[in-house]
């Protein structure tokens, strides 16, 4: 078993009534990608900030890279690597000027270049902050946990509000760092982003982790089947649903239906003759496996986004 990067027992953190955090227990190994995946308010954040040492747990233990967060701040901020939420705090800085200010945070830092060059704004060197589109804000800030060459790097929604060409392109930042060994904690409510990056996930729900395996062990454990997923005019309902041939469980979230089943052909067959029998439309229909998000929907009810 590799060394644990990242250790965290029961941890809990309460605000007011809400159960922010709720007796989390996890460990990251070294050089492992691991995503905490749940939907807003899961308390994703909380436990990120803790483990970083921004927020203090109620109770519970957390040891990042063996040492003890709240008594080793200052040796660990140099070996981690934290995405600002807030880079926002100097809007009237260029891109170079805000990267070279984080630079001096650090006893030893990566050139201006090299951080620029992650958050691809070589163009845009000497644009002010604010002047920035959203998507070059975000990718400043992804960029800046890099700058002190991390051993371990602490990623919370880093592709939230970016174009799919540029969530890819920060894909590629990531697997780069996790090829040569180093560490990331990352959460996201992407599952597609989850099941890409991610060497093992923890699925959240109010404040508690729910299940916690690599992606393709998580589906293949808790879903067997495949997914027929269409949208239907004159919905006969669940029961009707289930029991077509083939069908073991259906699932309706807003206007999607979702039928999964072991054997498509006579699953889809007998969802044909049911929509031509109460002369029901079919739409968007499709055949895909199965996702986190199935899994996510099999163990709480819902989606993950709504
Ligand atoms: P998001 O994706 O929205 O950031 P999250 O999974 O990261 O969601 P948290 O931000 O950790 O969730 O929030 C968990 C719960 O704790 C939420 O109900 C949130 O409102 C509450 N919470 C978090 N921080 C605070 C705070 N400083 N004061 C009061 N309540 C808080």
């Amino acid at each position: 078993m590799s060394e644990a990067v990242v250790e965290v027992k029961n941890l809990a953190k309460t605000y007011g009534n809400v159960k922010a955090v709720d007796g989390i227990s996890l460990s990251v190994a070294r050089g492992e990608v691991f995503g905490m995946l749940g939907p807003n308010g899961a308390g994703k954040t909380t436990t990120v900030e803790i483990i970083e040492g921004l927020r203090k747990a109620d109770s519970g233990t957390v040891r990042l890279l063996g040492m003890d967060v709240s008594r080793d701040i200052h040796a660990l901020k140099e070996r981690m690597g934290v995405q600002s939420q807030h880079p926002a705090l100097y809007p009237n800085l260029t891109v170079e000027e805000i990267v070279n200010f984080f630079r001096t945070l650090y006893r030893t830092s990566l050139p201006a270049s090299e951080i620029i060059k992650l958050a691809t704004l070589e163009e845009s060197r000497k644009i002010l902050y604010r002047n920035l589109s959203g998507g070059q804000q975000q990718r400043l800030s992804v960029a800046l946990a890099f700058v002190n060459d991390p051993d371990v790097l602490f990623l919370d929604e880093p592709t939230t509000g970016l174009d799919p060409q540029a969530r890819r392109a920060m894909w590629e930042v990531v697997e780069n760092f996790h090829r040569i060994g180093k560490t990331v904690l990352l959460t996201t409510h992407y599952m597609e982003e989850a099941q890409r990056l991610c060497d093992r996930v923890a699925i959240m729900d109010h404040g508690q982790v729910i299940a916690l395996d690599s992606p393709r062990r998580m589906i293949e454990q808790h879903i067997k089947e495949s997914a027929i997923q269409f949208k239907m005019t004159n919905y006969p309902g669940q029961e009707v649903l289930t029991g077509l041939t083939g069908v073991t469980k259906a699932v309706k979230e807003g206007d999607e239906i979702i039928l999964y089943t072991n054997n498509i052909p006579p699953a889809i067959s007998a969802l044909l003759e049911l929509a031509s029998a109460r002369s029901a439309e079919l739409s968007e229909l499709f055949v895909r496996q199965a996702t986190l998000e199935d899994v996510f929907l099999k163990l709480t009810g819902k989606r993950i986004r709504d």
